[in-house]
């Protein structure tokens, strides 16, 4: 696996139309980011409609309270953040709006299948040290069926190792509970304590070519058994 490698597959992944052959979505707008060498892996559940347009995972609302997070976690900023994780989606590209005009659509069963691939050769192309699955969906994706309560606030897994986050979008009412937000300060207190171990691939990163260039989206995958939870550290 090199840089190029990961570049052809956000070549042919940019390319993808899947699920617009398929019926499931009018349009197909791939959207991720990230570079070779990134330590970090976020996985949320599908682009919104702001991320639609801009291309660039975390985009709007949602986007900004994660970046807020991100600095509770130790990171200098938001683009220091995204230098250092590649952000990727079980579903990347956006699934459409509700009946009502209330909210995204969840990501369908079947587009989530679709992009599967995408994301496993992500996982398989990068090996992130840390992957860090966003929202409900995307724990169940790496972690299989449990609760957010169980897992926010935990560290699972070694290679990766996983830290599940809930979703920062303000729709969210699971941060509404005391108990809950210090579920989640502890999450971040555990990323940024692999950030610290972590740091040093910044060098590496800076000193290759970016994987992407104007592109400014994200991507990643693991094996689809559930991992075993571990001890926090
Ligand atoms: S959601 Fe994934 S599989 Fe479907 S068209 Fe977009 S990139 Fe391709």
């Amino acid at each position: 696996m090199s840089p190029a490698t990961l570049l052809a597959h956000q070549a042919a992944c940019r390319a993808c139309h899947k699920c617009v052959g398929d019926g499931i979505i009018p349009e197909a707008n791939p959207t991720f980011s990230g570079q070779w060498g990134a330590p970090f892996m976020l996985v949320g559940q599908a682009p919104g409609p702001t991320e639609r347009v801009s291309r660039r995972p975390f985009d709007g609302r949602a986007g900004k309270e994660l970046d807020r997070w991100m600095l509770r976690a130790g990171f200098a900023g938001a683009e220091d953040f995204r230098s250092l994780t590649y952000i990727a989606a079980l579903m990347r590209c956006f699934p459409g709006r509700n009946a009502t005009g209330t909210g995204d659509l969840r990501p369908p069963a079947s587009a989530i299948a679709n992009c599967a691939h995408w994301l496993d050769a992500e996982l398989r192309i990068l090996k992130p040290k840390v992957v860090i699955p966003v929202g409900q969906m995307a724990i169940n994706r790496f972690l299989g069926p449990g609760s957010l309560e169980d897992r926010v606030g935990n560290r699972f897994g070694e290679r990766p190792v996983i830290v599940p986050l809930p979703h920062p979008s303000g729709t969210s009412r699971w941060l509404n509970d005391s108990a809950n937000r210090d579920r989640l300060a502890a999450a971040l207190a555990l990323i940024a304590v692999l950030r610290l171990q972590y740091a040093s691939p910044r060098k590496k990163i800076s000193a290759l070519p970016r994987a992407t260039g104007s592109l400014r989206g994200h991507s990643a995958h693991l094996s689809q058994r559930p991992m075993d939870k571990e001890k926090e550290a």
